[in-house]
């Protein structure tokens, strides 16, 4: 895939890259592991005021860094701006979290005096999407760095621009040129990278064949991966939740970032005494939205990232609907030029068709009706993939029972599955394994060492 910037909303070129050479790799390479022996033994205290200086800079320019990524993906700059701000605000939830989380933790054993002490492990290289460009790269790059960690980013080849930026906001703020880097590569170069006995650990978020590639070298090479990888997640509504509530935060959950979320609410499974309600609200919902360009602030869903992602996601819709599936809303390509596509709502989808075993990448949701809770949750579990589930109702017992049985990484109870830095993010099953954010996602990358003295 070449490595170029194209406008997903008009399909205009902007300006293409030349991947680096494989000698300006082994420069890249040989920077990042000078650096790595000078930057482990910064102090929490510098590492803290770079991450700070680093929010600075992006809240400064978030409409500009904004504007970069509608232009390269397709979100709306509205979203863009938030994704910037939540970049910053994870910069300074790390900056004041890190040291605690990875301060010496003592433990009772029978020596006098044993502890847990937590050191970085070198080069980290990052293999990331480019759906949310800043989003992901900073969810593994500041921990990654505020634990002593140097890393590489490969980004998507749609986003280089992003890419280029974020390694000129990490410089700016202080950081040592060489714990940074992005290397402008193709997909082509991610095994001789990982081999390379300088690189220490690889974390891929992305699509399933994606991060299989990648861990089957990384298990090759017997080096530590955390993979985040796509999800089908479920937003079940039973009748005791509040239905408004629930339907608006449905077309949210559902059409943010134009569909292409990993986390999305893709299959809405509703209880059969309220389905024919949640469906007539939701319709109209979508009915409402305005699909165009997303640099416009009323816009609410943009173009889809790529000519590929739209052409698969309109072959899944047909794929549904020759099954027998029913289209409530939409169902169709939109515009001659860009990668628009109308927000659709797919209804009684038979068994097998694809909404009940892949992910659709796009603003396209399948509903589901179901008598019991039990049903829900056996619907809920029934694909491959385990990230997120949101699940609505009053119920103590119906709540109890759901959070016990899904099978995810996360369970969101009346409220939309979403990332935060406070918690930990990752999935189960085909969804990837580790954790991004929180504590645990500080210490993935991390020589766990344990420390026992007589
Ligand atoms: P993708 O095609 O897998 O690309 C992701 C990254 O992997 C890109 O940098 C890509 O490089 C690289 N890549 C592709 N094939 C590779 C291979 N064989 N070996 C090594 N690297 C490879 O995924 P995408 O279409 O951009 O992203 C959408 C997917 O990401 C969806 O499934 C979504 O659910 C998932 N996702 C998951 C999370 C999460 O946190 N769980 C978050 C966001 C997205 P090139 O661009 O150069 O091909």
């Amino acid at each position: 895939m070449a490595i170029a910037s194209v406008n997903p909303a008009t399909g205009e070129l902007l300006k293409t890259f030349t991947p680096l050479t494989d000698q300006e790799i082994e420069h890249k390479l040989a920077l990042a592991d000078r650096t790595f022996a000078t930057y482990r033994h910064t102090s929490f205290s510098d590492r803290a005021q770079w991450m700070h200086q680093a929010a600075d800079i992006l809240e400064a320019k978030k409409t500009e860094l904004g504007i970069v990524m509608t232009l390269e993906m397709g979100k709306t700059l509205k979203s863009a701006i938030s994704e910037i701000e939540k970049c910053a605000h994870l910069c300074r939830y790390y900056a004041e979290s890190a040291p605690q989380y990875l301060a010496d933790t003592p433990a009772q054993t029978d020596a006098s005096r044993t502890m847990i002490r937590y050191q970085p492990l070198g080069i980290i290289l990052a293999v990331m999407p480019w759906n949310f460009p800043f989003w992901q790269v900073f969810r593994f790059a500041v921990p990654a760095l505020m634990a002593g960690n140097v890393g590489l980013l490969k980004h998507a080849s749609n986003v280089p621009q992003c890419a280029l930026a974020i390694a000129e906001i990490f410089h700016a703020a202080g950081i040592p040129e060489g714990a940074f880097q992005t290397l402008l590569v193709g997909a082509d170069k991610v095994a001789g990278l990982v081999a390379d006995h300088r690189i220490k650990a690889a974390t891929l978020t992305g699509s399933e064949p994606a991060g299989q590639s990648l861990a089957a070298i990384a298990g090759h090479h017997l080096k530590k991966v955390v993979l985040e990888l796509g999800g089908s997640d479920p937003f079940i509504v039973f009748k005791s939740a509040d239905l408004e509530l629930a339907v608006n935060t449905a077309v949210t959950a559902r059409v943010m970032n134009n569909g292409q979320t990993c986390i999305a609410a893709k299959r809405f499974i509703i209880e059969e005494a309220i389905a024919e309600q949640f469906i007539n609200k939701f319709v109209e919902k979508f009915k409402a939205l305005k699909v165009g360009d997303p640099l416009q602030p009323e816009t609410d869903v943009g173009p889809l990232a790529t000519p590929q992602i739209l052409n698969e996601l309109d072959s899944q819709v047909k794929a549904s609907v020759d099954l027998g599936a029913k289209i409530l809303v939409g169902g169709y390509r939109l515009k001659d030029k860009g990668n628009f596509y109308a927000p659709t709502i797919l209804a009684d989808i038979p068994q097998g068709a694809p909404p009940y075993y892949q992910e659709f990448f796009g603003p396209v949701a399948s509903i589901f009706r179901v008598k019991s809770l039990a049903e829900a949750i056996a619907l809920a579990n029934s694909t491959d993939f385990g990230l997120g589930a949101s699940f609505w109702s009053n119920d103590e017992q119906e709540i109890e029972q759901a959070i016990e049985q899904i099978e995810a990484g996360a369970v969101f109870v009346n409220g939309m599955v979403k990332s935060d830095p406070r918690v930990p993010f990752g999935g189960i099953k085909r969804s990837g394994f580790g954790r991004e954010l929180g504590c645990e996602g500080i210490r993935e990358f991390v020589n766990i060492k344990t420390i026992w003295i007589k």
